[in-house]
């Protein structure tokens, strides 16, 4: 067990096994599937990030992923370093291995185990810091109700005796933070027994929904009974819907809409697979190509200005200014000038010089779902 990359019941899919207990049964044995782009970009940015805190300083970015990486070592900096000036015997830590047992002292009872980004120890105060970066797009549960921050907690409660443990999440794509002091190991250590004692029961149903089934295994390699069953359900349902969804109770129309969050994972997951089997044999099942014209570009602004014979005036009215590309090019040409020290201190002039030019863009209205 303890030779495992992940293991199955470790911190980062804990929250799975919480949602669908049946998990941990499906997966078992289904191979990894491949790294995707996502999950490469933030590797990196947790590496670069890694190396900055190992060094202490970070680098000028110069890429995307440099300059999140940036932010969480600014992150780290505001979090981590007050705090061992405070305290004479601090001590941190990258990248630092997890492990919770049922009992301390026997290794035969470990429960899971797991690789924290960043863990601090303040020994006099008998309390610990843990920071962990997410670098996606979606939401992260909020600290103080995730499994993952509270089984790292837990874990390192055991392994340094401390009353107390901190857990910072940070998403520097997001530029969010959210952050909770767990006290309680005893209630921790019985709510994650309790998940666990679900996982091993051999008769617990898959209990399908977008988080659970995003990363899991039996979902991508198309296993899940329970998947299937909701698919079933759907396309049986679908052809009745348009006439009948205003009659659908509040209830049930928010359940139904969750049930196709699922649906439209599986739809991605089906044309990927689609797609990459006709790119390798032409066509799949009646199923190929099309290509079609995707339109122009005029990547030589100047000289469709010069050939277009309009006004500057009329000209610029068929142009579509980037404000994030504008304060980049800006921010860089006024750290070059020697008048600001880093990009950073560029960007947030840009936002004072460019003010009474910026228009905020409307508000976004994002359908969210209320944690229970
Ligand atoms: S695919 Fe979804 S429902 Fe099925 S085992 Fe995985 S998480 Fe559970």
């Amino acid at each position: 067990m303890t030779n495992l990359k992940h293991h199955p019941f470790g911190p980062s899919s804990m929250r799975r096994r919480e949602l669908c207990p049946a998990s941990m049964r499906l997966e078992e044995g289904l191979p990894e599937p491949p790294t995707s782009p996502e999950a490469g970009r933030g590797s990196r940015i947790h590496d670069l990030t890694a190396g900055y805190i190992q060094k202490g300083e970070a680098l000028e970015p110069q890429t995307e992923e440099q300059e999140l990486a940036l932010k969480c070592f600014e992150y780290w900096q505001r979090v981590f370093l007050p705090e061992e000036e405070a305290e004479k015997m601090a001590v941190g830590k990258v990248e630092h291995r997890v492990e919770y047992r049922v009992i301390k002292d026997d290794p035969e009872t470990q429960l899971y185990f797991g690789t924290a980004d960043f863990i601090g120890l303040f020994n006099e105060s008998e309390r610990g810091l843990i920071i962990d970066w997410k670098t996606g797009f979606l939401e992260t549960d909020p600290a103080p109700d995730n499994i993952q921050g509270a089984a790292y907690a837990l874990a390192l409660m055991q392994e340094f005796d401390l009353k107390e443990c901190a857990v910072h999440f940070y998403n520097p794509t997001q530029n969010r933070a959210s952050s909770h002091v767990f006290t309680d190991a005893e209630a921790l250590a019985r709510h994650i027994m309790r998940v666990h004692n679900l996982c091993l029961a051999p008769d617990t149903p898959p209990r399908p929904g977008e988080d659970q089934c995003r990363y899991c295994r039996a979902f991508y390699h198309g296993t899940c009974a329970g998947v299937k069953k909701e698919l079933a359900k759907i396309a049986e349902l679908a052809p009745e819907l348009e006439g009948s969804i205003k009659s659908l109770s509040d209830e049930q129309l928010a359940d139904f809409f969750e049930k196709t969050k699922v649906v439209a994972k599986a739809k991605d997951l089906a044309e990927k697979e689609l797609r990459e089997r006709i790119e390798r044999d032409g066509s799949c099942a009646g199923h190929r190509i099309k290509l079609t014209s995707g339109g122009f570009d005029l990547p030589d602004i100047g000289a469709a200005f010069n050939l277009s014979g309009l006004s500057e005036k009329e000209f610029l009215k068929c142009c579509k200014l980037s404000e994030s590309q504008l304060k980049k090019a800006w921010a860089q040409a006024q750290k070059d000038a020697g008048e600001f020290k880093t990009l950073k201190e560029g960007e947030l002039a840009f936002n004072n010089v460019f003010a009474g030019l910026r228009e905020p863009r409307p508000e976004r209205k994002l359908l969210v779902k209320e944690k229970e």
